[in-house]
């Protein structure tokens, strides 16, 4: 059940494009841009719970039952009503509310809520196959705005990075995405090729980031912060009662020093990009 190269590759386009748009340069990924962007348009309302609360006079815990979500939810009534993010913005971890927001944000760019209201206008129910899709694309499309896979690549090859445990404590210390989300994205990266599904184009607008990024944590700097993150991953896996080796494949060593010979030529001077 998992998407086809070409579905994750127009997934993590969209993605890019969407962070382009809004300007986003650096990382941690900050919504508001984003979420500013897609308001700009009208396209979009995006509802904090406590605001919900306030103006219907109730308690906030109540609000995820009204909008049938604890954390977060999308939702769309039909074409002449505006499409509203709700989501939860007290009690809960500001990575959370990030990824969460982040997770519903993909719903609305991939159309999914539109996918929704034509099933229920038809009076079926959504089979499982697509909604377990649905879902599988939303997080593709969230993990891309967080931490844009050719940018992980890049970092994964100016650290020498080339296990999961190491492109965990990547996302965790400098996208700083949770413990669930670094540890499903580590995975993804090692468990299929993700040759063809970047674009080294798409580095143009992290570069002055990139750089200053590696200028502050140079490699025995981020030695530290490998050491910081890594027993995180252990502790997640022992959590979800599984466990799946750290993978040392030598194509992705190859295939990340193609990236980095091209994005950083020689004289680390970028004149491929610039
Ligand atoms: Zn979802």
């Amino acid at each position: 059940m998992s998407m086809t190269i070409s579905d994750e590759k127009m997934i993590l386009e969209k993605a890019h494009n969407l962070l382009a748009a809004a300007g986003v340069k650096s990382f941690p990924l900050r919504m508001k841009p984003i979420i500013a962007y897609l308001q700009t348009g009208n396209e979009l309302q995006v509802v904090k719970y406590t605001t919900m609360a306030k103006l219907m006079n109730v308690p906030v815990e109540t609000i995820g039952f009204k909008v049938g979500s604890d954390e977060a939810a999308l939702v769309y009534t039909g074409p002449d009503k505006p499409t509203t993010i709700y989501y939860k913005d007290v009690w809960i971890p500001k990575v959370r509310i990030r990824w969460n927001l982040g997770h519903e944000v993909a719903h609305f760019c991939c159309g999914h809520h539109l996918i929704e209201y034509r099933v229920k206008c038809s009076g079926l129910e959504m089979s499982k196959a697509t909604a377990a899709h649905i879902e599988a694309e939303a997080n593709t499309f969230s993990r891309a705005m967080h931490a844009p896979l050719e940018l992980v690549l890049l970092f994964m090859g100016y650290y020498k990075i080339y296990d999961r445990l190491g492109v965990f404590a990547i996302l965790r210390g400098i996208f700083q995405m949770s413990v669930p989300a670094s540890y499903y994205y580590a995975n993804r990266i090692f468990n299929r090729p993700v040759r063809g599904l970047f674009d080294i184009e798409h580095l143009r607008q992290y570069l002055d980031f990139y750089h200053d990024f590696t200028a502050t944590f140079n490699r025995a700097a981020f030695a530290a912060v490998q050491r910081r993150y890594e027993p995180e991953y252990d502790m997640f896996e022992k959590h979800l009662n599984r466990r799946v080796l750290p993978d040392y494949r030598l194509p992705y060593q190859e295939s990340i020093s193609a990236i980095v010979g091209r994005v950083l030529p020689r004289s680390d001077d970028n004149a491929g990009l610039a």
